[in-house]
């Protein structure tokens, strides 16, 4: 496997590429928006400075990496002579259905398809192609150049030989693969999740403060970032999507998001990426300062 082509140069395609590209892959990186290009690149080589002052790579590899970088703006081009596509587009089904319809026409009939969805059935996305078998979800944490986990998710009909491909190539990138199956919320976001609405339910009921919630789960269990923080790294709106889906999914009130994430949802709150969330956020700023809704 030598030419992977990601689709989306967002927040995770960004990180998917410089990762393969690191590792000696030659990354075709496909994005409609000109501009979400151009900034992934800059990115990329923001982050790869980073390393290179942790003295983890050489000027030479980082050279080296973004040499190994072509950007595309049309989906047909970027993933003809693909041996794996990596999805990392917005989290839409219609979207997604659509992107996996044109790419199982144009890309070589050998290609593994992924996607790096963190809630959509594979299953499903698998059924809008000609090739079940090879569609697979390839699951990268945020940010994915330092986080180890790549959760491996098997659709319906992905053949036990490309797991086992993706497996490997997931070891190749010096990552830690995880197979799992497919069912809402695969295991990352079927755990995750309910915690942090729960977490917000904690809050909601007054049984404690953003901080305080935030601190014991923190200093008491080690987390190293509280469920309300993580929130808002993630995006309420992210949590939102995905809370509905298990809800969707299994059919169980369990997982009914807390009526207090809606709201926020509602209100444009969405956390760190819009300022504010449970916390609130400045450029260039560190500091962790509680919303003012959750001021006491
Ligand atoms: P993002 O909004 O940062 O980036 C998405 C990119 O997709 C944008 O640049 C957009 O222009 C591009 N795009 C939209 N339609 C396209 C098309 N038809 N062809 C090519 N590019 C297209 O989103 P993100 O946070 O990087 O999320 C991408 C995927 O990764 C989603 O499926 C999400 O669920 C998943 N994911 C996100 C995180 C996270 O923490 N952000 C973590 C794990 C998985």
């Amino acid at each position: 496997m030598q030419h992977i082509s990601v689709i989306g140069a967002g927040t995770m395609g960004n990180g998917i590429a410089h990762v393969f590209a690191q590792h000696g892959f030659q990354v075709n990186l496909i994005d409609v928006s000109p501009a979400a290009l151009e900034k992934a690149l800059a990115t990329i080589s923001k982050n790869l400075d980073r390393q290179v002052a942790k003295g983890s790579l050489t000027e030479a590899d980082k050279a080296a990496t973004l040499g190994r970088i072509t950007t595309v703006t049309e989906l047909d081009k970027g993933v003809v002579s693909a041996d794996l596509v990596v999805e990392a587009a917005t989290e839409n089904i219609d979207l997604k259905l659509s992107i996996f319809g044109n790419i199982d026409a144009v890309a070589p009939a050998k290609a593994i398809l992924a996607s790096n969805t963190s809630s959509i059935s594979i299953t499903r996305i698998a059924a809008a192609t000609t090739r079940p078998d090879k569609v697979i979800g390839m699951h990268f944490m945020n940010p994915v150049p330092v986080m180890k986990l790549v959760e491996v998710i098997r659709g319906y009909a992905t053949s036990d030989e490309v797991t086992a491909q993706i497996m490997d190539l997931s070891r190749q990138l010096n990552k830690v693969p995880v197979e799992v199956n497919d069912y809402p919320g695969f295991v990352a976001n079927r755990i995750l999740m309910p915690m942090i609405n729960e977490a917000i339910y904690t809050l909601y009921e007054g049984v404690s403060g953003v901080e305080e919630i935030d601190t014991v789960m923190k200093l008491g269990m080690a987390h190293p970032m509280g469920p309300l923080q993580l929130a808002d790294f993630i995006g309420l709106d992210v949590c939102l999507a995905i809370l509905r889906v298990l809800q969707d999914g299994f059919g169980n009130p369990k997982y009914a998001p807390c009526p207090l994430l809606v709201n926020m949802v509602t209100a444009g709150k969405l956390g760190a990426k819009k300022g504010e969330g449970f916390y609130t956020y400045t450029a260039g700023s560190k500091d962790l300062i509680v919303a003012p809704q959750f001021k006491k």
